[in-house]
């Protein structure tokens, strides 16, 4: 028991300790403005969606599968084909919401994303539509967010408090409109967020 207790004393323990809750409390930090600019960029989309397309912003949806509102397209992260049919597509197939306004939103989220660039490698490339669902779009801010979350495995992390460090990071390099929040230009290839996630990997 000695030993844990010289372990403990050590300059280098107290080091790791301080840097582990340094990291907690600047994720504590970034995930209220996380929540509060999530809540910002749906007041965005749906002004957007409003001028392009004369949706009002009190007009709702909470019928539409993701699947529903993405075109199926092997292109992005989720579509992929066995024995012929699109397993992403396999229960809810591709149409129009009724309130014409959930397709109109998929388009705004990926405009939003930095990375939708096909010349990107897929796994980088696009939003992750395989954590969100799109019927609480327009109810919880962070199933919007959620689409910026880098890689699978989020799914069920339904609220932003839940989400880790890299996974808040990630959601604000991966959408643009974050960008405004940052002193640091997110249009290097080294930048603030990129740095913290190496750091992270290390
Ligand atoms: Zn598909
Ligand atoms: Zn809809």
């Amino acid at each position: 028991m000695s030993d844990y207790k010289d372990i403990i004393r050590k300059p280098e323990t107290l080091n790791w300790f301080k840097a582990a809750m340094g990291m907690n409390i600047t994720r504590h930090c970034l995930l209220d403005i996380v929540k509060q600019a999530s809540r910002e960029l749906y007041d965005t989309i749906r002004k957007e969606i409003n001028r392009k397309h004369g949706i009002l912003e009190h007009v709702v949806c909470s019928q539409c599968h993701t699947p529903h509102v993405l075109p199926c397209d092997t292109d992005n992260k989720c579509c992929h084909y066995k024995y012929g049919s699109c397993t992403f597509h396999d229960i809810h197939k591709s149409q129009r919401c009724r309130a014409y306004l959930c397709n109109e939103m998929c388009k705004e989220i990926v405009y939003h994303h930095r990375f939708r660039n096909r010349t990107k490698p897929k796994s980088f490339r696009g939003p992750t539509w395989d954590n969100t669902d799109a019927r609480k779009w327009c109810a919880d801010p962070w199933q919007i967010a959620k689409c910026y979350l880098s890689k699978d495995g989020y799914k069920d992390v339904n609220k932003a408090d839940d989400t880790d460090f890299n996974g808040i990071v990630n959601v604000l390099l991966n959408c643009e409109f974050f960008q405004m929040y940052f002193k640091d230009d997110l249009t290097q290839k080294e930048n603030v967020c990129t740095k913290v996630l190496l750091l992270q990997n290390v």
